[in-house]
């Protein structure tokens, strides 16, 4: 390349900075087709390859599509659950690998009051409203740019969509480097509003579709978790896990005590619980960690969140055929889904989940992957 003569020095130094990111960058991303919505909107899905693993990311939803990762004798699998073309997510599925929002998990009865004003959800889950509710982020289309070692996703949340007040836009970042997965989310609002963003990634470290998990150990560094009613609502309570099937702070395999004769089990049908992670201090900490000893793949959780919602894929049921025809069935599948607790809007004394105007929101979780002989 040669400098034009006339190259002011600013020009020059963006130039400049713009090719060392490049050479610095460790990760390859491109780009290709991943089918069309039903309105006609074509929709992209890019790859991350940091030489180590391979990560696909849609914008429809914000959806991790594959996540490809060795196990113990390098083998590639792809762990996560999902489709191979942006038609298989339509009308709807149980969230896999999406994107959620504005508010993760269930708001009781589909209400909520800020500033001495009731706002109205339209209800998706029984009589509670459930992942940001009929039309959540999981479905939206969403700006995406390539950046150094990912992808930047980008959507603007009318006043009123979903019944939540406020523009709210939103920007989720996908990174990947040294086998680590970061998402980094950020938004802003022009009115007071609640927020909670999470991934709902489907995770089977034997590889999708490849049996249950419920041999997989789990370590989750909470000392309390919120027990919930039979519509999956928090009771307000911080319950601990000392003495109980969800005492996870030295690991366990998930199947160990899931039919335990214990109400909160009954109530998830199985795990589907909200954990009160024991280091919550708005910085980043290690949340939990999975391990599949057949193939010796983990993955640990780390996370500026509070709270982590352990989901052992309970309402799977074999109805849904995802990738290269693999069939989904009962506890196919884990979610660590880190976030503020469930139903906080309505739980003053639940971390706060409020955003007002010039407040910026911004929260990160890192996934990294690795491998143990034994
Ligand atoms: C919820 C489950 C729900 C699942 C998929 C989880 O976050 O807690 O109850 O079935 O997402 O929708």
């Amino acid at each position: 390349m040669r400098w034009g003569k006339g190259m002011r020095k600013p020009a020059l130094l963006l130039t400049l900075a713009l090719l060392t990111s490049t050479m610095d960058a460790k990760t390859r991303v491109t780009r290709k087709s991943f089918g069309h919505t039903p309105d006609g909107t074509a929709v992209d899905v890019y790859t991350l390859d940091d030489g180590k693993i391979e990560v696909r990311i849609t914008n429809y939803g914000g959806i991790i599509v594959s996540l490809r990762v060795p196990d113990k004798n390098g083998k590639l699998d792809d762990i996560v659950l999902g489709h191979d073309s942006v038609e298989g997510y339509i009308p709807n599925s149980p969230y896999l690998g999406a994107i959620i929002g504005r508010y993760g998990n269930r708001i009781a009865h589909g209400s909520f009051q800020l500033d001495g004003k009731t706002y109205v959800l339209p209800k998706n889950n029984g009589e509670n409203t459930l992942h940001g509710g009929v039309r959540g982020f999981d479905q939206k289309v969403w700006t995406a740019k390539e950046i150094r070692d990912g992808i930047e996703l980008r959507y603007l949340s009318k006043d009123g969509e979903e019944g939540f007040p406020g523009n709210l836009a939103v920007t989720v970042n996908y990174t990947l480097t040294e086998s680590a997965l970061r998402i980094e989310y950020s938004a802003t609002t022009d009115k007071d509003t609640v927020l909670n963003l999470t991934n709902h990634s489907y995770f089977n470290l034997a590889g999708q579709g490849n049996g249950d998990i419920l041999g997989h150990f789990v370590k989750i560094d909470a000392s309390r978790f919120t027990p919930v009613d039979v519509g999956l609502i928090p009771t307000g309570d911080l319950q601990p896990v000392e003495g109980t099937p969800f005492d996870f702070r030295t690991p366990h395999a998930i199947g160990e005590r899931i039919g335990a004769n214990d109400p909160q089990l009954q109530a998830g049908r199985g795990y589907d619980h909200n954990f009160v992670l024991d280091h919550a201090t708005g910085q980043m900490q290690e949340a939990a960690q999975a391990y599949d000893a057949k193939t010796g793949r983990t993955v640990k959780v780390l996370t500026t969140e509070p709270g982590v919602q352990f989901y052992t894929g309970n309402f799977l049921d074999g109805s849904i055929t995802g990738k290269e025809g693999r069939v989904y069935k009962h506890r196919y599948a884990f979610c660590f889904e880190t976030q503020h607790f469930p139903d906080s809007p309505n739980h003053p004394s639940f971390p706060s989940t409020e955003l007002k105007p010039r407040q910026k929101y911004h929260t990160v979780t890192v996934f990294e992957f690795g491998v143990r002989a034994h």
